[in-house]
């Protein structure tokens, strides 16, 4: 076996149908006497009812989260917790709202509590990002990372099929990127991989019954793995593009993600066999890519850039820049593989072995 340092931050998780009955008593647990609970503009229900169950540990609500966290939206929540005297903060939402909390918790360092309803797995990690003026920037800061993660699959039968299918679909990512990192190590593997069996059994439930509750524990269970590897180890040429994607066109983050990944593990086929086995077998496919694809396509999840607002005259353009700095991935990244990527990525194509 080769060398590996693993440096795993420790995290309390409650999990479970109920689990968000205990809130008042986590945030008790941390000290918290003036929480200030985030959450996006259509989740503000769900916040007031986190305010309700802290009582008067609660400082107030802010409901004003957006995805990609822009600064201006940073700064202004950093003040209304400033305002408010907060002393820690709950975010209940999606990658979106517990990317406002980070953003707050970057400067202030104020204690987190993450209730996360979708699966793109944040708030295990501690990457943050804000964007300025169109461009969003990632960074990996531990004063970010959330101190106790709530896990209630009671909150999530709300969350629309395609939201369910795409975040799904970014958990899934998370978990083949981490199987072929230069900084993984056997237990992200095992994670990862439990991370894709546990997600492509149970999304294709979720989507079909929202409310089925024994699958959206299992989904919250793989968005929970899928998290941890993301948090520990350095995604490669899927999340690149992604980011590129996402960040300088503008288009939706969960559903780029269900677009590239089958498109991304096809490119690394070559190069990363083991993972490959690894990924194929926890779907119970024959191949990694295809079986990707065909669950993207069991979950009604988009399948093509072209179909979620990319121009094809773009995709030049989306190539260069997404191959102009060096990174790590197992097969080498250069402009003409990358822009074939791209081009079977915006067409949609299955990715025949
Ligand atoms: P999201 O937070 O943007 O939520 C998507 C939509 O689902 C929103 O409209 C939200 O209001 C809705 N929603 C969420 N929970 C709901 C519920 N219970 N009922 C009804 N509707 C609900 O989605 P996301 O995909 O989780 O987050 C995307 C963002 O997270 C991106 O900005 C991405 O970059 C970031 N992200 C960060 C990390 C990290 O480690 N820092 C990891 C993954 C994603």
């Amino acid at each position: 076996m080769r060398a590996f340092v693993h440096d795993q931050p420790s995290i309390r998780v409650v999990f479970g149908v109920g689990s968000f009955d205990r809130l008042a008593d986590e945030a008790r647990r941390l000290g918290a006497q003036r929480a200030l609970v985030l959450s996006t503009a259509g989740q503000r229900r769900a916040a007031a009812d986190a305010a309700r169950r802290l009582d008067s540990a609660a400082a107030g609500v802010y409901a004003k989260a957006v995805m990609h966290v822009p600064i201006e939206t940073a700064r202004a929540a950093r003040d209304a917790a400033e305002r408010l005297g907060a002393d820690s903060l709950i975010a209940i939402g999606g990658g979106s709202t517990i990317g406002l909390a980070k953003a707050i918790a970057l400067e202030t360092a104020l204690p987190i509590v993450a209730i996360p309803t979708t699966y793109s797995g944040s708030e295990m990690t501690s990457i943050y990002g804000l964007t300025e003026g169109g461009v969003k920037k990632t960074g990996r800061d531990r004063r970010v990372l959330a101190k106790t993660v709530v896990y209630d699959p009671t909150l999530t039968v709300t969350v629309p099929p395609r939201v369910s299918a795409t975040s799904g679909m970014n958990a899934m990512a998370h978990c083949v990127e981490a199987l072929y990192a230069r900084d993984g190590d056997p237990v992200t593997s095992v994670l990862a991989a439990e991370g894709i069996r546990v997600l492509a059994r149970a999304l294709p439930i979720v989507v079909t019954a929202p409310a089925h509750l024994d699958a959206r524990g299992d989904a919250l269970y793989g968005a929970w793995l899928a998290g941890t590897v993301l948090g520990a180890t350095t995604m490669g040429v899927h999340h690149k593009l992604c980011h590129t994607l996402g960040g300088s066109f503008d288009l939706p983050h969960a559903e780029v993600h269900a677009v590239v990944l089958p498109h991304a593990t096809a490119f690394n086929r070559g190069a990363a066999p083991d993972a490959m086995r690894t990924i194929a077998s926890a779907l119970g496919a024959r191949d990694a890519a295809e079986g990707i694809y065909d669950l993207a396509v069991r979950l009604g999840a988009p399948t093509a850039l072209s179909a979620i607002g990319m121009r094809h005259e773009d995709l030049d353009r989306a190539a260069r820049l997404a191959t102009e700095n060096r990174y790590d991935n197992p097969r080498p990244i250069e402009y003409e593989s990358v822009r074939q990527l791209l081009e079977d990525a915006y067409r949609g194509t299955r990715p025949l072995v």
